[in-house]
């Protein structure tokens, strides 16, 4: 018997962290194997291990799976995730564990309540949704993005969506709001789960079974929120609602597939994390404008209106600049068959291009030969941009080529035929920028 009980692990459906799902650590169990991972080759994890049973929760309904520790003999070796294969829980790890070795389970505790917290939560929410006065159904959901050191704030569309057939007004969303919160706090209901094996499965609910778990072997489990609701489903929930803390609806909502709309919540610690993020945007928000709180709003659209005022005053004097220049460079062209221009400041994103096109406009017929050289710099980003700009192919590559061994750091390419030549200038310093005036100064 007792070799019977080590080799014939628990399936997925009874496994220990669905028939209890507040043991976070202290768990002893047998490594019933360990093979070699032969998955995504993207997946560093190296040996799949299965246990005798297992408080790790795999991947499954929509919950993410849990991650910890396997300890044996002083050594902690990290679980970085879970997997369900059929009927079997898979635990991903770096390191070979001898089968028959007793570990001792131990998990994020942290996480675990947190998706506990969504899950029940949404659960509680479609619930609520599905009966009067509302009747709506969830078409769809997801569980979105927890907070880590590579998104340490999460917008609001980064968290759990539920989809429904329609948008919430802004009165639905504030009574629901009320009555899911008087569920998590004053009023909380038990959850409960029921275990069936196949031969009592009757005529339960089977749809949002995954194809690949058999469910003649399985268990299948109905989740139920006091009497208001059952459910089929895998994963791990609290064991009332008033566990769940707080439910914090967004009233912006999208539209997906055309009268479809997504309604954004997160519940339990989220909301709390969720508030202080928002705190301190708000905060710095408020001392970048010198404002109050509600004076915010007002602030950024005056802030806007300047910004669109002053660029277009300065597209204005851009355009007369242009024309200022390109006259003068006109002027020197016929008189010379070339000429340049320099702008150490504020002379590369709008100024160069406008230049060019005045002077080839006003050009016209007027001249057979021209060779002309704008050249400007951002002095704070020490970046600049170069036009050459001649009807002959070979006299463009000379100067390229020339202005090329003064700066270094000078990368473009143009027309062969003649034309134009654009060329980009990164780490365009104090000393490069006297080199290439000097050599359009004396060279050129
Ligand atoms: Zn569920």
């Amino acid at each position: 018997m007792v070799s019977n009980l080590l080799t014939k692990p628990a399936t997925v459906g009874a496994l220990a962290c669905q028939r209890n799902s507040f043991m976070f650590n202290g768990f002893k169990t047998t490594v019933i194997s360990c093979e070699p991972n032969k998955g995504k080759q993207n997946d560093s994890t190296k040996f799949l291990v299965e246990l005798q049973d297992t408080i790790f929760f795999p991947e499954g309904g929509g919950q993410p799976s849990d991650t910890g520790f396997l300890i044996y003999s002083n050594d902690s070796i990290p679980v970085s995730y879970v997997s369900r294969v059929g009927l079997h829980a898979k635990h991903h790890v770096g390191q070979y564990i001898e089968p028959g070795t007793t570990v001792e389970a131990e998990i994020d505790q942290r996480k675990r309540i947190d998706y506990m917290q969504q899950h029940t939560g949404q659960h509680l929410l479609s619930a609520i949704l599905e009966s009067e006065p509302y009747e709506l159904g969830t078409l769809s959901w997801s569980m979105g993005g927890t907070l880590s050191s590579k998104k340490p704030t999460l917008e609001i569309n980064d968290y759990f969506y539920i989809e429904l057939p329609r948008k919430l007004t802004t009165q639905e969303i504030e009574e629901l709001s009320y009555k899911l919160n008087n569920l998590t706090s004053v009023n909380p209901l038990q959850i409960y789960v029921v275990e069936r094996r196949a031969d009592t499965h009757g005529n339960g609910k089977t749809s949002k079974i995954p194809v690949d778990y058999d469910l003649e072997k399985g268990i299948l489990r109905t989740v139920h929120i006091g009497s208001m609701d059952s459910n089929p489903c895998c994963g791990t929930h609290l064991q009332n609602t008033g566990q769940i803390g707080s439910i914090l609806l967004s009233p912006n909502q999208t539209n997906v597939r055309r009268l479809n709309s997504r309604l954004y919540f997160m519940c339990g610690n989220r909301v709390v994390n969720y508030g202080m993020a928002v705190n301190r945007l708000i905060g710095s928000t408020k001392n970048v404008l010198s404002c109050s709180e509600s004076e915010i709003p007002e602030k950024v659209e005056r802030q806007r209106d300047l910004i669109q005022k002053s660029s277009k005053r300065e597209q204005f004097w851009i355009k007369e600049l242009a024309s200022y220049e390109s006259n003068i460079l006109l002027n020197n062209v016929k008189e010379n068959g070339k000429t340049f221009l320099l702008r150490d400041e504020y002379g590369v994103l709008e100024l160069l291009p406008q230049v060019f096109k005045e002077f080839t406009n006003k050009l016209g017929d007027a001249t057979d030969e021209y060779l002309l050289v704008l050249c400007g710099r951002e002095k704070s980003s020490e970046t600049g941009s170069v036009l050459v700009v001649s009807e002959s192919g070979d006299k463009i590559s000379s100067i390229a080529s020339s202005l090329s061994s003064v700066v270094p750091t000078l990368r473009g390419g143009g027309s062969k035929k003649g034309g134009k030549w654009q060329g980009k200038i990164v780490k365009f310093t104090e000393g490069y920028w006297n080199s290439v005036k000097r050599y359009l100064e004396t060279e050129f």
